[in-house]
């Protein structure tokens, strides 16, 4: 199942996550990620990921950092989706 988002907003915090993503390539969402089945993009482990895909985003709506715990690198790398 695949859960839609809104757009992230605009404003300082976004924009300085965005910054640091590219200045670092920091990897940590489900594209990158060992455990995405590539053919769906959903979790192989059954986890909600709506935030992990989509549009980037530094927190959700609720105010909470877009992270996954389980997140790890794997070896191949999908293009994200827009
Ligand atoms: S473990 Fe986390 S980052 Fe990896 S595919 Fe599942 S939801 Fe995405």
């Amino acid at each position: 199942m695949s859960e839609t988002v809104a757009t992230p907003p605009v404003g300082p915090r976004e924009a300085r996550f965005a910054a640091e993503r590219e200045a670092f390539g920091l990897r940590f969402r489900c594209a990158a990620c060992a455990h995405v089945v590539p053919s769906t993009r959903a979790c192989s482990m059954g986890y909600p990921n709506a935030y992990l895909r989509g549009p980037m985003r530094a927190l959700e709506e609720g105010g909470q950092p877009v992270i996954c715990k389980y997140f790890e690198l794997g070896e191949t790398e999908l293009a994200e989706e827009v």
